[in-house]
């Protein structure tokens, strides 16, 4: 680890929660170069929703590359790109009935953030924008504007400008009505907010800690947006790809958002490739307005298509994902039960789902015990206070029972330790109370 910490920026990240050398990886599984195997909850993130080196994607890059298919082409029409419009539109839009026309961007999430920005204000001629408290957008400028996190935020070192934030679903608790809250804000034009171009929402929040939007809040939030003409961008750059149990996350509420931004897991193994889907009338651009040298990054292509065609010509996929979010469901619910001295919460949808603690130093501390334990989790949430499941969304069963039972043994040894030193969680609760409240 020595030239990581020697040479590499105080900015790293992952590589201090997790201080190993990885150098292979299959599915759900990761090794080290001592050979020592993890089980992988992280998922780059949610990049890696169809698991590291899918056989089928992976072939079907190799066989690209060795016909000389072409890698870099700007934005000029290639056949992978080709190929991966005519997937896109005849098995994920056209089912779903969505009428969307594609407009590619630089390769990372946040660029697909920018790109729907400017498009929201270019169309409105407002310079407003709504997003939620808790909301991750990226960390560029526009999209920092966005993010509620502070952490994310002191570091902009200009102004993060143009951008109001709302109380998201259940920012109050779960009796206070944000949209009513919203709608008031905006019915009256006393309230100081502007009428915004656009409102920016997470279906489940991915980085804020797995706040979850109910189905109809979300369809509230929707005909919010209908009524006061504002554009509805729905991020699906985490939850998107399948990670709630839909390929779109908002497909369940039956919402038709006016702009979708997408990457992480859209090219299906882990390579950078990120899209803007915008309703046709709302395609203003003018040739070549908003560019980037990296928005064609062809092999993506490639694998992206392979993934539709492998895992969304038909329902299969979804339903297997259901499943496994039952057994998750089930398995939190057993952990919160188990470890009342913790004050769990189970929260989140599909496969994006986790745990709540009191305390916030002990999800941390559960998040390194089960790394040594060899399990990759992270946390997530305003204070670290989520222990947010990600794994891909085709693990094997056997593998996601493994990993729950070591996330299991991890709290087991965090709340053990706490016990022996006599240390009770920020709220002290007695155990009854607390099994109360998480069958509530
Ligand atoms: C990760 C993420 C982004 C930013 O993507 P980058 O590739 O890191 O720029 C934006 N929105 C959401 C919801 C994300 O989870």
């Amino acid at each position: 680890m020595n030239i990581f910490n020697r040479l590499e920026s105080e900015v790293r990240g992952y590589v201090r929660s997790f201080p190993t050398v990885f150098c292979s990886a299959k599915n759900a599984l990761l090794v080290n170069e001592a050979g020592q195997h993890y089980i992988d909850f992280l998922a780059g993130a949610g990049s890696l929703n169809y698991g590291h080196n899918h056989p089928i994607l992976k072939k079907s890059v190799i066989e690209y590359m060795l016909d000389d298919g072409v890698v870099h082409g700007l934005d000029m029409a290639t056949l992978a790109k080709k190929e991966f419009m005519q997937a896109f539109e005849q098995h994920i839009l056209k089912p779903r009935q969505l009428n969307y026309k594609i407009q590619f961007t630089g390769p990372t999430g946040t660029n697909a953030v920018e790109a729907a920005l400017k498009l929201a204000r270019n169309n409105t001629g407002r310079n407003n924008v709504i997003a939620f408290t808790n909301g991750f957008h990226g960390v560029s400028l526009g999209s920092l504007a966005l993010t509620g996190n502070q952490k994310f935020r002191e570091a902009a070192g200009v102004n993060l400008s143009d951008v109001h934030h709302a109380a998201y679903a259940g920012y109050f608790g779960e009796d206070v009505d944000t949209i009513a809250m919203l709608e008031k804000l905006l019915a009256d034009r006393s309230s100081g907010v502007d009428l915004p171009a656009a409102i920016i929402v997470e279906c489940v929040q991915g980085e804020g800690g797995l706040n979850t939007a109910s189905l109809n809040w979300l369809k509230r939030l929707s005909a919010l947006c209908e009524r006061f003409e504002i554009l509805l961008i729905v991020d699906d750059i985490q939850a998107g790809c399948g990670r709630t149990g839909t390929f779109f996350s908002f497909e369940r509420a039956g919402i038709k958002p006016d702009i979708v931004t997408l990457s992480k897991s859209l090219s299906g193994f882990g390579l950078p490739m990120s899209l803007v889907l915008m309703k046709p009338e709302l395609d203003i651009w003018k040739p070549g307005q908003h560019n980037g040298t990296f928005r064609g990054n062809n092999l993506a292509f490639v694998t992206a298509t392979s993934a539709i065609h492998h895992f969304w010509k038909d329902d299969c996929f979804a339903q297997q994902i259901a499943q496994k979010a039952e057994l998750v469901k089930k398995h939190l619910l057993d952990m919160v039960a188990q470890y009342p001295q913790a004050g769990l919460k189970q929260r989140g949808r599909g496969l994006m789902q986790g745990l709540v603690f009191t305390n916030p130093a002990w999800a941390d501390e559960v998040t390194s015990k089960a790394f040594e334990l060899g399990l990759i989790i992270e946390t997530s949430g305003s204070q670290g206070e989520v222990v947010k499941l990600l794994p891909p969304l085709t693990i094997e069963v056997e593998q996601l029972e493994k990993g729950l039972g070591l996330l299991s043994k991890a709290i087991a040894s965090v709340v053990q330790q706490h016990e022996q030193t006599a240390e009770l969680p920020l709220t002290p609760k007695n155990p009854k109370a607390a099994l109360q409240e998480a069958r509530a």
